[in-house]
């Protein structure tokens, strides 16, 4: 079965999307705690937007919505909080193509991606055939698996219909 999600489809606002913010504020508190930490608020700040975001961002992009909750951020505690969110093991780094790096929230399950070559459009998917097909791959070389990323490259349907692609 595949389920996909596009950025900036969800909506923002919505509760259960509050919630789930929320929670992963205060697993960030719990893991800063651990690590002998102390929570600020410019880092709460970062975190809360990112979390709330929840979606491929980058640093600049994070930086932009930041600075409207936000003014006194500065750029390097943008990316030293990236970093301490990524050490902490509540986001992921992902490096599509040759583009800069972008960030997600880890989340509850695994997902592979599909760039838009023409705009930049990330969609997510998941489909069981293609991971069991995987699964069946390592078997077969003897491997043991530990994880996969799978990025799919190409013209999303917008842009595909605005360039006249036919159907593959
Ligand atoms: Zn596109
Ligand atoms: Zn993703």
């Amino acid at each position: 079965m595949a389920r996909i999600a596009a950025d900036g489809e969800t909506d923002v606002g919505g509760p259960a999307k509050n919630r789930r913010a929320e929670q992963r504020m205060a697993l960030f508190h719990a893991r800063l705690r651990e690590r002998a930490l102390k929570s600020t608020a410019p880092r709460d700040d970062i975190a809360r937007v990112f979390f709330a975001l929840s979606r491929h961002v980058s640093a600049e992009e994070l930086y932009a919505e930041v600075k409207r909750i936000n003014p006194h951020v500065g750029y390097a505690t943008i990316y030293r909080t990236l970093k301490l969110l990524k050490d902490c093991g509540l986001l992921s780094e992902r490096h599509f193509d040759e583009g800069q790096a972008r960030y997600e929230v880890v989340g509850e399950h695994h997902h592979d991606h599909f760039i838009c070559e023409d705009c930049g459009r990330i969609l997510e998917f998941e489909d069981e055939a293609i991971e069991r097909m995987q699964r069946n791959i390592a078997r077969r070389l003897g491997v043991t698996l530990h994880r996969h990323k799978l990025e799919l490259y190409g013209r999303c349907a917008d842009c595909a219909a605005k360039a006249g692609d036919q159907d593959l």
